[in-house]
């Protein structure tokens, strides 16, 4: 009798099932693509797929059988190739448990986002990455503060809606911009949070080497250039500055940002506000503005690689690395009688300086020959 052949939908199937390639059936002749298809799996990928019949484990939080404490992984997984084709199979991973308690998660944080003011009305959206070609994003037209697990859709990298009964936003193609550009990205947030987004409308980019935590969680903040909302423009110029920034801000319109998990863009989102917050405060006080050093950022950035994040400044020269000369916090105060103070920071370019210098020396000139 012939030997079975073992084709690329039989490999899949297993693969759906939680199988690996140990599983194989002995004897059986593999096709060429049924061996891809195992190969690119992970080795030893023992947990079935999401979308599975059978009850499926969470796809995070769940304790690892190490007895040290860990930290939890957020992280959503999937094997590759292994997206749902067909719409019942596509319905039945919409509606998995692990897709449903992603789709809380967005809802919680869409709270997080509303109750801290970072969208107003119907502003901002999310989008997580759950397959080859298959994400999750929020609604159009809805609060983030107030998000039912129900209001989610599926979309493909077109942004084709698979299921889900409400539109999905329009911003969408922007977030898929961000996947197509950035094969790390897993999720995405997109705001309007008022301190951030106010540095996008005065197209001001915050300065770098101010605070640590800054600087290995976020490294530099990225700038694309204005483009309608929702636009293939837009997509195209925001997906162009993530393949260098977790971060970004859209001139004239608000951030959006990138990571592992929808927690960890959101955490993003949360440090780029409170970091453009705290410089601005930082520049009415009238004192400049101090940087560490380029020896103590090239530190941090060594920190960031540790944790598992690039930065685009690894083999910047360190004189470059907390180079601020095209940030202008402007004139913090002007008293009558007295010469305005203009905050200076420590890599201020000399003719600016010097420029400085010439307003003070005319403004005092001035008021002698008025007396
Ligand atoms: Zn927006």
């Amino acid at each position: 009798m012939a030997k079975r052949i073992f084709t690329e939908s039989d490999a899949r199937d297993l693969l759906a099932k939680g199988g690996s390639a140990a599983d194989v059936p002995a004897g059986v002749l593999l096709t060429p693509s049924a061996r891809d298809v195992l190969s690119a799996a992970p080795n030893g990928h023992r947990s079935p797929s999401p979308w599975a019949k059978a009850a499926a484990p969470a796809a995070s939080g769940s304790p690892p059988p190490a007895s040290e404490p860990i930290l939890p992984n957020y992280v959503y997984t999937w094997v590759p190739g292994s997206d749902p084709k067909t719409p019942a199979d596509i319905e039945r991973f919409f509606r998995s448990a692990p897709i449903e308690e992603l789709k809380q998660r967005m809802c919680d944080i869409g709270r997080r986002m509303w109750e801290r003011e970072y969208t107003d009305g119907n502003g901002g959206n999310m989008v997580i990455r759950v397959g080859d070609n298959l994400f999750l994003t929020t609604q159009t037209l809805i609060s983030k503060g107030f998000m039912t697990p129900e209001t989610i859709a599926l979309v493909d990298f077109d942004g084709r809606q698979l299921a889900g009964k409400y539109k999905r936003t329009s911003e969408c193609m922007t977030h898929l911009a961000i996947f197509r550009n950035q094969p790390k990205a897993r999720a995405t947030c997109h705001a309007h949070p008022v301190h951030a987004t106010a540095y996008a409308v005065a197209n001001v980019r915050p300065p770098t080497c101010m605070i640590p935590e800054a600087e290995v969680f976020l490294g530099q903040i990225g700038m694309a250039e204005y483009q309608t909302p929702g636009s293939p423009a837009n997509a195209e110029a925001v997906g162009r500055v993530a393949k260098d920034h977790h971060a970004i801000l859209m001139v004239n319109h608000g951030v959006i940002t990138w990571g592992d998990h929808i927690e960890d863009a959101y955490w993003k989102m949360e440090n780029t506000d409170s970091y453009c917050k705290t410089i601005w405060i930082a520049s009415q006080l009238g004192n400049g503005l101090k940087t560490i050093t380029g020896g103590q950022a090239r530190e941090l950035i060594d920190l960031r690689k540790q944790l598992g994040m690039f930065d685009k400044r690894e083999n910047w020269k360190e004189c470059e690395l907390c180079d601020n000369s095209e940030f202008r916090p402007g004139v913090v105060c002007v008293n009558a009688g007295s010469p305005p103070v203009a905050p200076v920071s420590s890599s201020a370019n000399p003719a600016d300086e010097e420029a400085l210098v010439q307003m003070i020396t005319d403004l005092i000139m001035e008021k002698v020959a008025r007396s």
